[in-house]
């Protein structure tokens, strides 16, 4: 799959990820990308509703003609149309990518999977050695993104591209790892 990170230039440096041979891109930064280097799209994938992972969408919906997906529980603040995104498989020209449920950092995150080449589209669910998605946003919520990260492990992940940092190889030992950092969060708060 041919993959290319486009990094915002603003504070945030989040990442969107382009896949030219599929039009498809996945989070649009916080507006401060060089959209003009994406020159085919169909498909916009939003993991979440976050301003750093969705302020590309109005510039490159209108330049291109695609279809925006987010997940219905982060639309409430928009300012896009879009089409709502639920656990379902999308199929976009020859890619086929499963839209997983991940309520936590946001009640509306989602990541894609992709299952040939076992790779995950994280936004800001999970990142790598452990570290995991703030919790101390409106909305969020650690217990959800416990179910979550659970529920990510079942999936067979050799590589995860999350909505900030680089792409890391081992996937499904940094999602055990972001278990256990929950799991000591946790403990943590029962004794204090
Ligand atoms: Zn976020
Ligand atoms: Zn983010």
């Amino acid at each position: 799959m041919h993959i290319v990170q486009l990094k915002d230039r603003s504070a945030y440096r989040s990442n969107a990820y382009y896949l030219p041979d599929d039009r498809v891109i996945i989070d649009t930064g916080a507006g401060h990308i060089d959209y003009s280097r994406i020159t085919a799209l169909n498909s916009i994938l939003l993991t979440h509703g976050h301003p750093d992972h969705i302020g590309g969408v109005a510039a490159l919906s209108h330049t291109h003609n695609s279809t925006v997906y987010l997940h219905a529980a982060d639309g409430e603040h928009v300012t896009f149309s879009y089409t709502p995104a639920w656990e379902q498989t999308l199929h976009c020209n020859g890619l086929t990518l499963h839209v997983l449920h991940t309520p936590g950092h946001s009640p509306g995150s989602v990541c894609f999977y992709e299952p040939s080449d076992k790779l995950l589209f994280a936004g800001d669910t999970v990142f790598g050695y452990g570290i995991v998605g703030r919790c101390d946003l409106p909305g969020s919520s650690i217990q959800q993104l416990r179910t979550s990260l659970q529920k990510l492990s079942q999936y067979d992940i050799h590589w995860i591209y999350s909505g900030h940092g680089r792409p890391l190889d081992n996937g499904n030992w940094h999602i055990q790892q972001a278990i256990q950092t929950i799991q000591s969060e946790a403990e943590d708060g029962l004794r204090t």
